[in-house]
């Protein structure tokens, strides 16, 4: 999670220091009333209530979780595919066999 307010300035959104934050009410307790950020944009140091920041939720964790279960995917379908090629080689091998042991040569 990460947390962003609206500069007061420049009206585009910049990020507020979340470390240790889970609620609105941490903010307060940390900063009181007014919560000191500087803007990234125009650089420029305010403070805004609590309720004015906002919590978006990372995309890190959902991004790196889709690449790992893309991989896992990916590895499941070789694994599955080994398993059906050996399976079929050694179908192919038993078939031969019976093949062979049906199979006789005249004998005089
Ligand atoms: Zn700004």
């Amino acid at each position: 999670m990460r947390l962003i307010t609206y500069c007061k300035s420049c009206k585009k959104s910049t990020p507020i220091n979340s470390r240790g934050i889970l609620l609105r009410t941490d903010l307060e307790d940390k900063y009181g009333i007014e919560v000191p950020y500087q803007c990234k944009h125009c650089v420029t140091t305010q403070k805004t209530h609590p309720n004015q920041i906002y919590a978006q939720s990372s995309k890190l964790p959902m991004v790196f979780t889709s690449i790992v279960g893309f991989l896992f995917l990916i590895i499941g379908f070789f694994i599955l595919g080994a398993i059906i090629i050996s399976a079929g080689f050694i179908s192919l091998q038993s078939s031969n066999a019976t093949l062979f042991n049906k199979s006789t040569v005249f004998q005089g």
